[in-house]
C-alpha cells in the first residue's frame, strides 16, 4: 500500500532540532579563539546543488577569516556535505568520517552537512562520534556559531553541535555576498526542496517544501557571478521548472522570464537549468528555447520509468504518453535540442513487461546523454515499505540493458556532432600539453588544440571525432584525434 502524506509536512526535522530555531542574524566576524580552526576544506557528495552549497559554506568561513586548505590533511575543519538519495552515498560518508583520523590518533573537527545531516542528525554522532557538527542544508548559514559551539564542547569532553532546524526565512539572506569567481562557469541555486513526494524520494524530508529564491536577488547574484569572469551560468533546483517569483515591476513570474532577465547581462554568454519535472514544463519555458538564444539547447527531464503503473506507484503524476508529448513539442520548438534524463530500474513491482516499457520510452524519446540508477529504498519514504521489492540480481540485469541502450543512444548523438563547427567555452586544461577541455553547447566535454585560447575564451571549433563520452575538435592547430583514456 502507498502512503502520501495529506499535507505537507512542515519545515522541522523529523529529529528535534538542537538549536533554537529563531534565525540567528548574518555572523560578524570576532577574533577566533587560539584552539578555533584556521583551515576548512569542504567535500561535497552527490547532486549540483550539494556543489554550490559547498562553495557557499567556503564562502562564509572565508569571510570569517578561516582560509582554504590546499588538501584535506592540512585542514583543521572538514566538512562533509553530503547526499541521501541512494544507500551508497551515505555509506561512503561513514566511510569517508573513518578515514579522516590522523596517523596520530587525532581528527580535525569534523562537520557533517547536507541531506545525511538533516536525515540523520543526532543519530551520526552517535554511529560516529569523531563528528563534532551536524549540520542540516537549510542551517548552514549558521555554521560559525555551530564550529563555536564544538568548539566549546569538545574542550568539555561533551557531545556534537547539531543543527537540523529548517527555519521559515532563507538562508540565502544570511550568506555574504558571493566574492569574484576567478572560473567561467557557476552554478546558482534558485530553487530548493519539493513538494512532489515521489514514493521513493528523500528529497521532500531532507530539503523541505518547495522554496523560490527572489527575483532581484538572484539577478543580483548573477551580475556578480558575471562581473567576477563567469560567462555560463546552470540554474539549479530539484524542481529548477517550478521556480517562481515577482519581477521588478510586482507580476508574478516562471522561470523563463527570469531566464529572460538573466540574458540581458552582458558578459554572461550561457545559460542552462537543472533539474526539471515534466509536470512543470511550461509551454512559456518550451518557447524560451527558441527565443532566448543565451539558453543552451539542452533540457534535462527525468522521467524514471516508462511504465504508467509503476509511475502511478512513484506518484509521478504523469503518464509515459504525456512525456513524450512534451518532448514533441520541445523538438517542434527546437528540433537540435539534446535531451537528458533520469531512470530507476528495479522500483518495487516493475515486471519485465514495464522494464520494457522502459527500454520504449527510451527508443521513443532518444537521448543525448541519461542517468540510471538502481532503485535504493530510502527510510521513511513510502516506496521502502512496499511489497515486491525486486532482487538486486534483476536490478544489475536491467540497469545493464538499459545502459547499453542509453549508451548506444549517447554515442550515436556524439557522432551527429561531426563535422560541425560549434561554440566551445574553455573550462579547464585537458591531459595533454597545449590541450583544453570545454563544453559545446549540447553540454558535451570537448577536446581541443587552441593556440593562443586560454581558459574562459568562447572559441569556434571544428568538431573532428566523437567517442562515447566527449568530442575532439579543432580550432587554431591540428588536433590529435581522442586517445583511448579520453574516449572512456
Ligand atoms: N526532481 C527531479 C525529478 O523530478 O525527476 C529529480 C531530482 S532527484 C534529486 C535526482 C534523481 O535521483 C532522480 O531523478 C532519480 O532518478 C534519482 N533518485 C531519487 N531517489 C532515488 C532512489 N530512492 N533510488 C534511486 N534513484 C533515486
Ligand atoms: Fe524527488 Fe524530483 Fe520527485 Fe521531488 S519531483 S520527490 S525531487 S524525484
Amino acid at each position: 500500500m502507498i502512503h502520501l502524506p495529506d499535507t505537507f509536512p512542515a519545515r522541522s526535522s523529523a529529529l528535534a532540532p538542537a538549536l533554537a530555531p529563531a534565525p540567528a542574524p548574518a555572523p560578524t566576524p570576532a577574533a577566533p579563539a587560539e584552539d578555533a580552526p584556521q583551515r576548512y576544506f569542504v567535500t561535497s557528495f552527490g547532486c549540483q546543488m550539494n556543489v554550490y552549497d559547498g562553495e557557499r559554506m567556503g564562502e562564509m568561513l572565508a569571510a570569517q577569516g578561516m582560509q582554504a586548505a590546499a588538501q584535506r590533511q592540512d585542514a583543521d575543519l572538514v566538512i562533509l556535505n553530503t547526499c541521501h538519495i541512494r544507500e551508497k552515498a551515505v555509506a561512503r560518508v561513514y566511510s569517508d568520517i573513518g578515514r579522516l583520523r590522523r596517523d596520530d590518533g587525532t581528527t580535525p573537527m569534523i562537520a557533517v552537512a547536507g541531506c545525511v545531516a538533516q536525515a540523520e542528525g543526532e543519530e551520526i554522532a552517535r554511529r560516529a562520534p569523531s563528528v563534532d557538527i551536524v549540520v542540516g542544508p537549510q542551517a548552514y548559514h549558521r555554521l560559525p556559531q555551530l564550529i563555536e559551539q564544538a568548539r566549546r564542547n569538545s574542550s568539555g569532553g561533551g557531545k556534537a553541535a547539531v543543527d537540523t532546524d529548517m527555519p521559515a526565512i532563507t538562508k540565502f539572506g544570511s550568506l555574504p555576498p558571493r566574492p569574484r569567481q576567478p572560473r567561467p562557469t557557476a552554478f546558482l541555486t534558485v530553487q530548493e526542496g519539493c513538494d512532489k513526494f515521489c514514493t521513493y524520494c528523500v528529497v521532500p524530508y531532507t530539503r523541505g517544501a518547495e522554496l523560490s529564491r527572489p527575483f532581484g536577488e538572484l539577478v543580483d547574484e548573477a551580475e556578480a557571478l558575471t562581473d567576477g569572469g563567469v560567462k555560463e551560468i546552470t540554474l539549479l533546483g530539484q524542481n529548477v521548472n517550478a521556480w517562481t517569483g515577482e519581477d521588478g515591476r510586482g507580476r508574478s513570474q516562471g522561470l523563463e522570464a527570469l531566464i529572460a532577465r538573466l540574458a540581458d547581462i552582458s558578459g554572461l554568454e550561457r545559460i542552462r537549468y537543472t533539474t526539471s519535472h515534466p509536470n512543470d514544463m511550461t509551454d512559456a519555458l518550451i518557447a524560451a528555447h527558441a527565443q532566448i538564444p543565451k539558453l543552451m539547447p539542452y533540457l534535462h527531464l527525468p522521467v524514471q520509468s516508462g511504465s504508467d503503473p509503476i509511475l502511478k506507484a512513484m506518484n509521478r503524476s504523469h503518464s509515459a504518453a504525456s512525456y513524450l508529448a512534451i518532448i514533441a513539442k520541445v523538438r517542434s520548438i527546437n528540433p537540435g535540442i539534446a535531451l537528458s534524463g533520469d531512470f530507476i530500474v528495479g522500483f518495487p513491482g516493475e515486471t519485465e513487461a514495464d522494464f520494457r516499457a522502459t527500454l520504449d520510452i527510451v527508443r521513443a524519446a532518444n537521448y543525448a546523454q541519461a542517468f540510471s540508477f538502481k532503485y535504493s529504498p530510502r527510510p521513511g519514504t513510502p516506496a521502502a515499505d512496499m511489497e515486491d521489492q525486486i532482487s538486486p540480481e534483476i536490478m544489475d540485469e536491467r540497469l545493464q540493458r538499459l545502459q547499453e541502450l542509453l549508451n548506444q543512444q549517447q554515442q550515436a548523438f556524439n557522432q551527429t556532432t561531426v563535422g560541425k563547427r560549434t561554440r566551445v567555452l574553455l573550462e579547464r586544461p585537458g591531459r595533454k600539453p597545449g590541450q583544453l577541455v570545454g563544453k559545446s553547447p549540447w553540454l558535451q566535454s570537448v577536446h581541443v588544440i587552441a593556440d593562443g585560447a586560454k581558459i574562459g575564451d568562447l572559441i569556434d571549433v571544428d568538431i573532428v571525432s566523437a567517442g562515447p563520452n566527449s568530442l575532439a575538435g579543432e580550432a587554431l592547430a591540428e588536433v590529435p584525434a581522442l586517445s583511448k583514456d579520453e574516449a572512456n
